[in-house]
């Protein structure tokens, strides 16, 4: 049976030791030296780890005790959230010059969708050295990253040259490259599914591909499925961009609790204009509108109303919460009001995501 597979472009970037390049970055006293962001040598536990101090096996996830009985120069650092943040901002923002379908998976990974980019460039793994290029340039840091045809296979080859390197697995190498890869790096195969595979005879992705569909599944459910397809490189998961937002809104906290509905009414005619500033921002109009109300006990209770048509101007949204307001009495003073619009018309935008068919150079 032929299945289809959609080939699509796709740079997975991936920071290397983020949290800790970080810290080295901004504290020189701190760098060559091993380092762990979190925890300390009494508690709490390493969030990363400076590659000085995985040498001597300190990861994330191990607790400060260990990981200073480890490293005994090990030095602890405080994690500083809102740096991580900012700087990931600027990594977004190079990403942005090159395409706006761009899937974070944390502060220091993404996906890109390169198939269609702005530089016009047919190369993903160009396009990739110049990201790195210009994270190293611009920011200051080191990034690693997979060049694929799907998402799964990029996130893998990602890790093959860090830190500092970059991978390609072209359209043609994709299946031996499968083949060959040792079960334990199949991305959603953890250390439980990894010795449950080692059971069944299964080491590699060869072996994997041996095993049929119904195997897979009795074993291990619909993940099974997941590991049949994948393996066969079957992955047609789009890079889902948040500039494509599932709804759009605007609340406001209020410092005195409302108690009146005319005053209520009146809050919601300035969220509700806010909120149409927003829409026409990003030239977007939604069918359903949901009030959000917020007691002065925390409670918290929203109210929907789906609409047959798509609405984006103040005065048929506010017709519509008008409507939602009054549709039952308030069971408290409220603190807090918000309108939101979902089930936007740019859902559908998505779907047409760039189908591309084989010959195309990487
Ligand atoms: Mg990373």
């Amino acid at each position: 049976m032929n299945e289809s597979v959609t080939f699509r472009k796709i740079i997975h970037i991936d920071m290397d030791a983020f949290y800790a390049s970080v810290e080295q970055m901004d504290n020189p006293e701190l760098r060559g030296k091993p380092i762990a962001v979190g925890g300390s040598e009494a508690r709490g536990v390493v969030a990363a780890a400076s590659y000085e101090a995985r040498k001597f096996g300190v990861r994330s996830a191990l607790s400060g005790v260990k990981a200073k009985r480890n490293c005994p120069d090990l030095i602890f650092v405080r994690p500083r959230f809102d740096r991580y943040k900012e700087i990931s901002k600027k990594i977004h923002r190079i990403f942005h010059d090159y395409t706006d379908l761009i899937e974070p998976l944390s502060l220091d990974e993404a996906y890109l969708d390169v198939t269609q980019n702005k530089k016009g460039n047919p190369s993903a793994s160009l396009l990739a050295q110049e990201i790195r290029d210009r994270i190293f340039t611009e920011i200051g840091l080191t990034a690693s990253a997979g060049i694929s045809v799907n998402k799964f296979v990029a996130k893998i080859a990602s890790d093959y040259h860090k830190p500092n390197g970059q991978k390609t697995v072209g359209p043609e190498e994709v299946i031996p490259f499968l083949e060959a890869l040792p079960i334990r790096k199949f991305y959603g195969v953890g250390k439980v599914t990894t010795e449950k595979m080692y059971q069944l005879g299964i080491f590699t992705g060869a072996d994997l591909k041996l095993k049929s569909e119904e195997f897979l599944e009795k074993h291990f459910g619909k993940s099974g499925r997941y590991y049949y397809h994948v393996v066969r490189g079957i992955h047609n998961s789009e890079v889902k961009s948040q500039r494509i937002a599932k709804s759009v809104a605007a609340e406001h906290t209020f410092e005195s609790n409302l108690s009146s509905e005319i005053f209520m009414l009146e809050q919601l005619e300035k969220i509700a204009q806010q909120l149409e500033k927003r829409l026409q921002r990003h030239k977007v109009a939604g069918k359903t509108v949901t009030l959000k109300i917020k007691y002065s006990d925390f409670s918290l209770q929203t109210r929907s109303k789906t609409l047959p048509y798509f609405v984006a101007d103040k005065s048929l949204i506010l017709e519509t919460v008008k409507e939602l307001l009054y549709q039952e009495r308030m069971k408290d003073s409220v603190r807090l009001l918000g309108i939101s619009l979902s089930n936007l018309n740019t859902d559908s935008e998505r779907k047409k995501a760039v189908a591309v068919q084989l010959k195309f150079n990487f």
